[in-house]
């Protein structure tokens, strides 16, 4: 129990006004689905949100031909200038509708108001904002002479940032000319169909954007489709492997955004408030469904006892709870199904002998919830160590010297993201430059800008989302797309080095 006691704070859910059904959006008209419906629900009170559509596969090929028809009649035709206009108005709406956009991404995932408020929904409108500017100037991205978009462009996003997903796909994708059909997953479809709605206000022409609801067979039929010319996909590594193999062969080219077991290094010269702020949002941020989270603490072994001291101490403050409660830290876990996942990896964390503590908070009842968790002493080998949990779990792991801390660090399949804690700038460059992840915060962590490029080494995925990488990830051209965007190691490098210098 906190010392200070918060009385109830919640955001008021009258702004949104849900319809009791959605169909899809295709071609700018609201249609029936012609697979089976389903229901969103809320996961921290289990109540039903809406009845969502499902699109099978004819009309997935719906959408697909009316995202054809827009790009040849209209958006490839278009000028640069012009695409800019509606993404900058896009922008603008999105910070109109900021408040309601929040409430029903709080609602329909779970995520606390106070993160879906002041991170998700100004993210969304920077990444619009963003590449809005770069639409008239493509010519001069330094990505071959006149790039060219690619066409119809598949995307498919996962649930765990359903707003920020979307704008990661669509944003980029218009500015360069292509046309999109997107399935938002299927337990937070809400502020994608929102979003439509956006679209429709924003009156772009009919079929650039299209949004399809369903589950994985939804996805299927989309990314099997041969009229999509690209795969812009973000999801678990499995599926994306399972992508890879459906594409291969084919004219279409392919981003993929998978998982992630970063590693976030405490050196012993760290502030060690500020590392334990960092280490707090590195893995409960969001319920620790982050792609990125820092959910293996690597510590120097000197100071390992008191950072897990203090450690526990703020976890021992977070408040778990109502999501739309203006105090809440933790939010509701996103779906039964990750709950079970995340009790599953958690109870053979603590088989294979590692220390588990979770802070003391009440469970509400009804929902899904797990309380932020450590475990301490967990070795290299441990499950735990390996294997995404996605969820609020911290994993700790102990090192000696900065060689032994990258060794662990990149003792992993994957490759997405890293943390370093340090006073030494030079020791932040040094180990920096050798962590195989495709971003490096330094004395911060999960931050994020629409500049900056976003991507993984290894099992993490490949190429890369946001700044001019990620345009070139939606254009023909000398520097072409998909499965060839990979950013080389010299300049991953040196954006290494510059972001490790401050920026971030
Ligand atoms: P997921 O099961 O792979 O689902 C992602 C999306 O793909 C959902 O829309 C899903 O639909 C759809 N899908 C499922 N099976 C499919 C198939 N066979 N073909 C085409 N689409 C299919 O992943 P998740 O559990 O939702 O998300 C968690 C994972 O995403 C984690 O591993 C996390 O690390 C990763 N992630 C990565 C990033 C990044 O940027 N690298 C960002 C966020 C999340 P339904 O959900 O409707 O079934
Ligand atoms: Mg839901």
């Amino acid at each position: 129990m906190s010392f200070l006691e918060y009385a109830p704070a919640p955001e008021s859910r009258a702004i949104v006004a849900l319809r009791p059904s959605y169909g899809l959006f295709i071609d700018g008209q609201w249609v029936d689905g012609h697979g089976e419906a389903f229901s969103t629900i809320s996961p921290a009170s289990e109540e039903k949100l809406a009845e969502i559509a499902t699109a099978d596969e004819h009309d997935v090929d719906l959408a697909v031909a009316a995202a054809r028809r827009a790009y040849d009649r209209t958006w490839s035709r278009m000028s640069g200038a012009d695409r800019g206009k509606y993404l900058f108005r896009i922008a603008r709406l999105v910070q109109e509708r900021a408040r309601e956009l929040a409430v029903a991404e709080s609602l329909d995932n779970g995520k606390p108001i106070k993160e879906s408020r002041d991170v998700d929904v100004p993210l969304v409108a920077a990444w619009f904002f963003y590449y809005a500017g770069w639409a008239d100037k493509l010519d001069y991205a330094g990505l071959g002479a006149n790039p060219r978009a690619l066409g119809v462009a598949a995307q498919i996003i996962p649930w765990n940032f359903p707003l920020m997903m979307l704008a990661w796909k669509i944003a980029p994708a218009l500015a360069a000319g292509n046309t999109v059909v997107l399935k938002p997953a299927e337990t937070t479809p809400l502020t994608a169909l929102l979003f439509a709605e956006i679209v429709q206000q924003a009156e772009l022409p009919p079929g650039v954007v299209n949004i399809v609801t369903g589950a994985g067979p939804t996805g299927q039929a989309l990314v099997r489709h041969p009229g999509v010319d690209k795969v812009a996909f973000t999801g678990s590594t499995a599926v994306g492997r399972e992508i890879a193999k459906t594409v291969a062969g084919t004219h279409k080219k392919v981003t993929l955004e998978l998982g992630g077991k970063a590693a976030n290094i405490v050196f012993d010269d760290a502030p060690i408030d500020q590392a334990v702020e960092g280490i707090v949002n590195g893995i409960f941020f969001n319920q620790g469904h982050v792609c990125c989270a820092g959910s293996r603490l690597l510590v120097q072994e000197n100071v390992h006892e008191e950072v897990v001291e203090r450690l526990k101490q703020r976890m021992a403050t977070l408040r778990l709870g109502d999501p739309l409660d203006k105090n809440t830290d933790i939010g509701a876990i996103n779906s039964r199904e990750q709950l079970d996942r995340i009790r599953a990896l958690s109870d053979i964390g603590e088989q294979e002998g590692a220390e588990r503590w979770s802070a003391p908070c009440e469970i509400p009842e009804n929902g899904f919830w797990f309380a932020p968790t450590i475990f301490d002493n967990v070795s290299t080998s441990s499950t735990i160590a390996r294997e995404e949990i996605f969820g609020p779990v911290l994993s700790v792991l102990t090192f000696r010297t900065p060689a032994e801390a990258i060794t662990k660090a990149n003792n992993t399949p994957y490759g997405l993201s890293a943390g370093i804690w340090s006073d030494k700038g030079s020791k932040i460059l040094a180990v920096a430059d050798k962590l195989r992840a495709g971003v490096v915060w330094a004395n911060t962590f999960n931050r994020f800008d629409p500049a900056s490029p976003f991507g993984g080494y290894k099992e993490s995925g490949y190429g890369r989302e946001g700044g001019r990488h990620g345009l070139a990830a939606y254009l023909k051209g000398e520097s072409g797309a998909g499965a060839t965007a990979l950013v080389p190691a010299e300049r991953s490098a040196s954006q290494k080095r510059r972001r490790a210098g401050g920026a971030v």
